[in-house]
């Protein structure tokens, strides 16, 4: 069945075609004769822009990162080269190119990121910014629809490197911000260039006469194209990208690059085998992610079995042996990736911000898939500890690498040569509100719980908390839609499942538990009052065994919140720390100087004596004594004194 591109001016809603067996793009995807699809929940997310976000812990996050961090962006956009590579190449110049190959993504990327904040609400200063890098980037384009600076400037031959020169990796991030800028302002400033860029590809890879085979040495095309394709109604993006996913793995790097194929290992590309060969996340921690998530996006289309075992499996070596407990993964820098199985160092932790980014799009996406909380649970740790950790409470400055130890020196930088974290940082930032709500048919998901509204098309929600440093949760029902929905709230995996629910103050003790939710389902009115109560107690973590470098130690965790020690709140050197079995952690106060974030506080022994000259010597007995000690949440360290750092704490 041929599908036409649909008018899509009108509005970014996809219209449902009730007969089609996908909704997810609105259009059927599967030829006919595949074999029968798995039954899958497929949830449709709550758009961010129908979020409203207006608590103390993200609301504010939100309003640095369109106060500070966007211009920041653009500023060193400017300061760095990106905007004269555009410029050289508009002026069709041959020479002056800066930076590294893949500069242009960190624009785009930028250009996400400031129009996710339009989508949130008008902001003049923004919009001229983005429409005049958007003049820019249509001036260089060529006539055919390339566009690349580097490969423009220096006169290389286009798609002659796929495996390093991120031409395609470029080319996704440009239609990925073309798609939240027109579904933010319906302006086509973005969108005709992208979709003049993403025509060429098409018209260039694929297994058609004339056509080349191929795929980007980083993905990222991939879940672009799929976004494309729910945007336009125009299913050949997705088979573009089904086509690079499905060529993934036939070593074709190898024959790029004149590698013989018994020497050759694509493990770092994700081009070690086919697409549901996978056994487990490994490679470029980045890499991975993206390709996974496309990977997800492509089996919520067809439900195809393969893929689906594939996920899970690869799921559950990045969940149960290759994630940090702060929710980020990718181990090595020497990869930037993963090494083997339990291997989590703390003060040569990788973790990239982007990678944390990554595993949090793919958690989100395979929570969607599944309709199962547990997948939600891990975006959760992400988004509010490994990422947050990657801005500045000023929002200009950036990890890129997130140690969960520090001697001190490790600290935030304003950008970098490799740019890729910040924009990432910002256009997650400005989009958060679309990771805490989904819908089904007469379901609605509250994943996150954040303060705000929400109008999730079946009913608006008001959401009263002081989440995430208390667990009670008020949700008032407004306007329902539809007489009868379940309300299905996340029970998170911390909780132990211990939820008080209330509807209307009455105990609802018909609530029934599905993969992880409290359901409440029932006739809605107007008015109608939920009350959740999630016990938040301080938690004692401890890692696997073979963790080595949390062997003897805890991380302290109370409901989503990751805490580490910094040495500026201590009266002890951090590395003498001993959190003694019993000793009670209690919530401390608000600390002003991050943002209000709160604390932990209790007591904790001080192995005086544990530290000397020698590198080595004999073991002798030390004399603890107790000292207070104050824990903050990892997602805010880093804005105070310089000073040492740890997560895992010795344990008594
Ligand atoms: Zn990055």
């Amino acid at each position: 069945m041929t599908v036409r591109r649909r008018e899509f001016l009108a509005g970014a809603t996809l219209p449902l075609l009730g007969a089609t067996r996908s909704w997810t793009l609105g259009f059927p995807t599967a030829p006919p004769g595949e074999p029968a699809a798995a039954p899958l929940p497929r949830l449709r997310p709550v758009s961010y822009r129908q979020v409203r976000l207006r608590d103390s812990f993200w609301a504010p996050r939100q309003r640095i990162n369109r106060e500070a961090t966007v211009p920041h962006l653009f500023r060193e956009l400017e300061r760095a080269g990106h905007v004269s590579n555009f410029e050289r190449a508009a002026a069709r110049a041959k020479e002056g190119y800066r930076g590294p190959v893949y500069m242009d993504s960190d624009l785009y990327k930028s250009l996400d990121a400031a129009a996710y904040v339009l989508g949130l609400e008008p902001n003049a200063g923004i919009a001229e910014h983005v429409d005049k890098l958007a003049a820019l980037i249509r001036a260089a384009q060529q006539p055919d629809g390339y566009v690349n600076t580097c490969y423009q400037v220096k006169g290389r031959t286009r798609f002659s490197n796929l495996r390093d020169d991120h031409e395609l990796y470029c080319a996704g991030h440009l239609i990925e911000a073309a798609v939240t800028h027109h579904q933010a302002t319906g302006s086509r400033a973005l969108l005709d260039p992208a979709l003049r860029y993403a025509d060429l590809i098409d018209r260039t890879f694929g297994k058609g006469p004339g056509q080349r085979g191929g795929y980007c040495g980083h993905p990222e095309i991939e879940l672009a194209l799929i976004r494309l394709a729910g945007h336009t109604g125009d299913r050949r993006y997705y088979d573009l990208a089904r086509f690079f996913v499905e060529q993934r793995g036939t070593k074709q790097f190898a024959v790029e690059h004149g590698v013989p194929l018994d020497r050759y290992d694509g493990t770092y590309f994700l081009d070690q085998c086919r697409i549901r060969e996978h056994t487990a996340i490994a490679g470029h921690a980045v890499r991975a992610g993206y390709l996974f998530c496309a990977a997800s996006d492509l089996a919520a289309e067809t439900g195809d079995l393969e893929m689906l075992a594939m996920l899970d499996r690869v799921w559950q070596s990045a969940t149960e042996r290759r994630s940090f407990v702060t929710g980020g993964m990718g181990s090595s820098h020497h990869n930037e990736g993963f090494t083997s199985d339990y291997d989590l160092p703390t003060y040569g932790a990788y973790q990239e911000s982007c990678a944390t980014i990554s595993l949090a799009m793919l958690a989100h996406r395979l929570g969607l898939l599944h309709g199962d909380a547990r997948y939600i649970d891990v975006a959760e740790r992400a988004l509010y500890n490994a990422v947050l950790a990657g801005v500045s409470l000023d929002g200009t400055r950036f990890f890129y690498v997130n140690p969960l130890a520090s001697m001190g020196t490790h600290h935030r930088e304003p950008w970098y040569d490799t740019a890729c974290c910040p924009p990432n940082l910002a256009r997650i930032v400005a989009g958060l509100g679309g990771y805490a709500y989904a819908t089904a048919e007469r379901d609605v998901y509250v994943n996150l719980f954040v303060q705000g509204t929400a109008d999730t098309g079946l009913a608006r929600l008001e959401v009263m908390t002081e989440y995430p440093w208390d667990g009670r949760i008020t949700i008032t029902l407004r306007e329902p839609k539809t007489s009868s929905f379940a309300l299905r709230v996340r029970v998170p995996g911390w909780s132990a499942g211990d939820v008080v629910s209330r509807v209307n103050g009455q105990p609802s003790t018909d609530a029934a538990r599905e993969r992880g939710y409290l359901v409440l389902r029932r006739t809605w009115k107007d008015g109608d009052r939920v009350e959740v109560e999630l016990p938040m107690p301080v938690r004692r973590l401890e890692a696997h065994p073979l963790v080595a470098e949390a062997a003897g130690r805890v991380a302290l965790a109370r409901g989503p919140i990751v805490y580490c020690i910094e040495q500026c709140d201590q009266q002890a050197p951090v590395s003498t720390l001993v959190v003694p079995a019993g000793e009670e952690l209690r919530l401390g106060p608000a600390e002003p100087r991050l943002l209000g974030a709160r604390t932990l506080t209790g007591t904790a022994r001080s192995l005086e004596g544990a530290s000397s000259e020698d590198l080595y010597r004999e073991q002798r007995p030390r004399q603890p004594r107790s000292v207070p000690i104050k824990a903050v949440p990892y997602g805010f360290w880093d804005n105070r004194e310089p000073g040492p750092m740890q997560v895992w704490i010795l344990a008594g």
